[in-house]
């Protein structure tokens, strides 16, 4: 028979049990811990606690986190070395991701290709160079903004992620999203727009408007890799990007129209 939770403790495993719940996790790993083992908090949970608050994590009355890279670094290690999903056999690296912890635009795509796989870095290859110029384009360094994916390890011979996949990985997503907090998110294609919003509409349906995520305004957008294949719609990528820029009081500058 296994021991009754002492008050505190159960409070705190509801807590978290809860939190998980509202990432979209409802399966859960057993691993066998030591007699004395504590239930540690990430930061995120002890902002909550600290304020007193319940336990509705994308509640916007939230505190702002007060240590981001820490709060960061807790959720990457909740990742491990993992093994949830069957893309972990084929992959070299986990692609966590990258850029400024306090960023204002946070990019989200789908999974790594080869050059992230091997980087460990987002957007590092062909597609990443035209999202850096995309970035500059709205008069912006790669560093000013953050960049995940929905999976973090590369599907093999670059295929789409498949829907379990994505439901295994995407609440690591929803916590960085929480964290970074950033005003808007802009998901680069089909993938991570049915992720983020849980919808299966086409790209022509989810593209040219705003929705509410959590506490962020979303926006759709071609995927880079897909700008290369076919480049005319660089056009409508870019009228995506102004609707963001003007949204964040950011300078169009003449002309530029995310060539490249
Ligand atoms: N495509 C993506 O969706 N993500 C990357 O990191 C690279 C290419």
């Amino acid at each position: 028979m296994p021991k009754p939770l002492d008050p505190e403790t159960r409070k705190q495993l509801i807590a978290r049990v809860n939190y998980y719940r509202e990432l979209g996790i409802h399966d859960f790993y057993r691993q066998p811990a030591p007699e004395s083992a504590a239930i540690e908090q990430t930061p995120q949970e002890e902002a909550v606690v600290a304020a007193g608050r319940g336990t509705t994590l994308f509640d916007s009355a939230l505190p702002v986190i007060p240590d981001k890279p820490a709060a960061l670094k807790a959720i990457r290690a909740d990742i491990g070395d993992c093994t949830r999903c069957r893309l972990h056999k084929g992959r070299k690296n986990i692609v966590f991701g990258v850029g400024n912890v306090n960023a204002d635009l946070m990019f989200v795509g789908e999974g790594p290709g080869a050059d992230e796989d091997e980087q460990g870095e987002p957007f590092v290859g062909r597609a990443g160079q035209l999202l850096n110029n995309m970035i500059a384009a709205m008069g912006l360094k790669r560093s000013d903004v953050y960049i995940a994916n929905v999976v973090k390890c590369r599907p093999p011979q670059n295929r789409t992620p498949e829907r379990d996949e994505c439901d295994t990985c995407s609440p690591f997503l929803m916590r960085q999203i929480e964290v970074i907090r950033p005003k808007v998110i802009v998901a680069l294609g089909a993938v991570a727009a049915k992720n983020l919003l849980a919808v299966n509409d086409s790209m022509a349906s989810l593209r040219g408007r705003w929705y509410d995520f959590k506490n962020a305004r979303l926006l759709v957008t071609y995927h880079p890799a897909y700008l290369l294949r076919d480049p005319r719609q660089k056009k409508e990528a870019w009228k995506d990007l102004q609707m963001v820029m003007k949204y964040l009081g950011l300078k169009t500058k003449a002309g530029s129209a995310a060539e490249g």
